[in-house]
């Protein structure tokens, strides 16, 4: 088997020598209860930097990765065999797998895996990653769950071309919101408002300063700022908050790559507009995967939601794949798809 590993721990930004691929001896044949699964497409999560790094205080939510071993990562693919009554060889499944062609996984309850239904077969198994999987899932919680949007409220979402910015900024707009997005590309620019019907977007690297870039696209301010990434861009973002404001804490991807980096809002100001900062993880909302990814796989089948997703073929190339999350080069959910 081959799987991806990083050579030692990662501070600051991923470069692809990072990592290498190693190959290991693997067993084939499942025993009492194990399941083993083909892997089609891998999911490339920025979280996964956070693992890579020392251990510290600040990242205990999450386990680390140790240098030279396997990385679980997110992924779909087809059961070849297995020792388990629930699964069979043919089955689809997505959910908790590794970077590497083939994982041998023990079916618990606290190992999240499903079986794909046949009546799922007429969306791209990929979208499991995307939209259908914890990106879907970590939009349409933060949004409506965290966010508990109102017709006509001013959102604003950061890295809005992203796997879960996209999808967030189409919820607000079936919400009945003004959204608008910001992204570090013109390219990326051009398809939150030309494609997915953004209200306004802007590339925030043209931008001196963004305070003003936020009162200049909202001028009455902003009810809820749907967070991606953190830093100088949250801080311009609760300047800008409306009175009882909600800002949902997603993800702050611009302090994975620098720890000098943390935003430093004015708090008197949050206290003062009863600004309500809220912090969350897609996995405090797993017992309501299937009923999200239920509501989001039929708005993408009547064609209320576009899933954008940026495929790399091979594992080798899981290190570029990767990296390009840090560099902004993806456009949409960044995946890597298996031989
Ligand atoms: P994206 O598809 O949005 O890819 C990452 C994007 O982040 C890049 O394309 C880039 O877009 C932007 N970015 C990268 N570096 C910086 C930087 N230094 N400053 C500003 N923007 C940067 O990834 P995801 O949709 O998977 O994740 C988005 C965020 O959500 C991340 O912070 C992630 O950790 C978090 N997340 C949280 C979850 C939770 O449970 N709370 C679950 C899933 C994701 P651009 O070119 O526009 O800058």
């Amino acid at each position: 088997n081959r799987y991806v590993a990083v050579r030692h721990h990662v501070e600051g930004f991923p470069s692809e020598e990072d990592f290498e691929v190693k190959k290991v001896k693997m067993r084939w044949t499942p025993e009492s209860g194990e399941v083993l699964v083909r892997n089609l497409y891998l999911s490339m999560d920025p979280y996964q930097l956070n693992r890579m790094k020392r251990r510290s205080a600040s990242h205990l939510a999450v386990d680390g990765i140790v240098p030279g071993e396997r990385i679980e990562s997110y992924g779909a693919g087809e059961v070849v065999a297995s020792a388990c009554e629930e699964y069979k060889a043919g089955d689809v499944v997505a959910g908790v797998l590794g970077w590497e062609d083939y994982t041998l996984f023990l079916p618990s309850p606290g190992v999240l895996m499903s079986k794909l239904a046949a009546s799922d077969d007429d969306l791209p198994l990929s979208h499991h990653l995307s939209a259908l999987g914890t990106s879907g899932m970590t939009a349409y919680a933060g949004f409506y769950e965290v966010c508990r949007p109102q017709r006509g409220e001013k959102v604003f979402v950061s890295a809005a071309s992203g796997s879960v910015g996209s999808l967030v900024g189409q919820f607000a707009k079936l919400a009945g919101c003004y959204v608008v997005g910001c992204a570090g590309s013109n390219a990326k620019v051009d398809l939150v408002k030309n494609q997915l019907g953004f209200d306004e977007a802007f590339n925030y690297k043209e931008e001196l300063d963004m305070r003003s870039a936020l009162k200049r696209y909202f001028p009455d301010g902003i009810d809820i700022y749907f967070d991606n990434v953190g830093g100088e861009t949250l801080e311009a973002a609760l300047s800008s908050m409306n009175t009882y404001g909600r800002v949902a804490l997603c993800g702050v991807i611009s302090e994975y790559t620098d720890a000098s980096r943390r935003a430093a809002p004015d708090l008197l100001e949050v206290i003062y507009k009863r600004i309500t900062i809220r912090g969350f993880f897609a996995w405090d909302f797993l017992t309501r995967f299937g009923e999200f990814t239920g509501i989001i796989g039929d708005l993408i089948r009547q064609e209320k939601v576009q899933v954008i997703e940026d495929i790399s073929d091979g594992l080798e190339s899981v290190p570029s794949a990767f990296t390009a999350l840090f560099r902004g080069e993806n456009i949409g959910k960044k995946i890597v798809k298996l031989a």
